[in-house]
């Protein structure tokens, strides 16, 4: 009889998310029409530069890519400062993380993160057969003092930390970040998710220099799936001490970033215009949406990402939003659990879909106040 690793067998059938085309086959919605303002993709699209580049690669498909990916890791060291050896590139901060977490976590290891945060890590740690302790959230972030002070007690192998967060959105300062970092046990690998980095100003984004020799036991993970509107193509990448990331390159899939993802993200890399637009269109967004909210009575916090959360002051209406908006063909998420289950979590769209958003979100209220009248 085949049977499968015990701790597999006791997982339940999961996935970190049920995805939009999921969702959207079953409520009777063609995949492709959907407004898809629920996995914090870019509306704005990538750069032409992508477009050309893919277009000139395309002839040498039937050839697998550079194993090493040396361009693009030496483009994003001369980007960041630091030596390609401190980089490694993986299919998306996802298989950063499960990378990460196969490497450093030991059998039946000890992870810590906040309640509630990025749902996919969670999911790596449970399919490694991980345990997991988690804290708190102090308003839109992790409260990372909790965090450094049971890292302190428990010496866990793992730390993960999603800054800004997702899906809070709020940011801890670059100062109150240091700390943390130095306050963590020196053996726990510290995996810090900066996915939304470049949403960030400088004085927010924590320094270069903290990385690689000074704090060994630091990953700072970034990917191609949030400004540069590469979610697709599966480019993620972490910034680490050269015994991390040699330490990952034992176990790393050497084919598993493709030819065309590697040529796409290069190309995007060097369109820095394109990405200072993109910042400022999801900036101004923001903005919209936050005036939104205020205009339809509802809160919202405030974001350091490509994101809005809406405050509904309550779990149940918060709730019934997300189907009814699915039904007329607009794709958002909640929160699962914690103190910020009352919210929803909507995506910066384009002008044209916040619009419709905004009609769509102001007519199903309607209905539902109508309906408890
Ligand atoms: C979107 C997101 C990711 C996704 O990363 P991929 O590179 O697409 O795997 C990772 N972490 C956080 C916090 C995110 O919001």
């Amino acid at each position: 009889m085949i049977q499968p690793t015990p701790h597999i067998e006791a997982l339940p059938a999961m996935t970190p998310f049920l995805g939009p085309e999921t969702l959207a086959r079953a409520a009777g919605v063609p995949p492709e029409s959907l407004i898809r303002l629920g996995a914090n993709e870019s509306a704005f699209g990538a750069s032409p530069l992508v477009t050309q580049a893919l277009e000139r690669e395309l002839p040498r498909i039937p050839y697998y890519g550079d194993p090493e990916l040396h361009d693009l890791r030496e483009a994003l060291a001369t980007k960041h400062g630091c030596s390609p050896d401190e980089i490694f590139v993986a299919s998306g901060i996802d298989d950063v993380l499960s990378l990460c977490l196969r490497a450093y976590l030991g059998e039946g290891g000890l992870a810590l993160a906040a309640a509630g945060t990025y749902p996919t890590f969670f999911y790596q740690l449970a399919g490694l057969g991980g345990r997991c302790e988690t804290t708190d959230y102090a308003g839109t972030r992790p409260d990372i003092e909790q965090l450094a002070d049971l890292a302190q007690l428990r010496k866990p192998a793992i730390v993960y930390l999603a800054n800004p967060d997702n899906p809070g959105g709020g940011l801890h300062s670059r100062a109150a970040l240091t700390a943390w970092i130095a306050a963590i046990p020196p053996e726990t690998l510290i995996l810090l998710d900066e996915a939304y980095a470049e949403f960030m100003t400088v004085d927010e984004l924590l320094p270069l220099q903290i990385h690689s020799g000074l704090v060994p036991n630091l990953v700072r993970m970034r990917t191609f799936s949030k400004v540069y509107g590469l979610a697709g193509m599966r480019v993620g990448y972490a910034i680490a001490s050269t015994a991390v990331t040699a330490t990952v390159e034992k176990i790393r899939q050497h084919y598993g970033v493709t030819r065309l993802s590697a040529v796409a993200a290069l190309a995007a890399l060097r369109d820095e215009e394109f990405v200072r637009r993109v910042v400022r269109e999801t900036a101004s967004g923001r903005e919209a949406y936050h005036s939104l909210a205020h205009e339809i009575g509802l809160g919202s916090y405030p974001s350091s990402t490509n994101f809005v959360l809406f405050e509904c002051g309550t779990v149940a209406l918060a709730s019934r939003l997300l189907p009814a908006l699915l039904k007329r063909g607009i794709f958002i998420r909640k929160p699962g659990s914690g103190a910020l289950a009352s919210c929803i979590r909507v995506t910066v769209g384009t002008p044209q879909e916040r619009e419709l958003f905004a009609s769509n979100l102001t007519a199903v209220l309607a209905s539902l106040a109508f309906e408890s009248t």
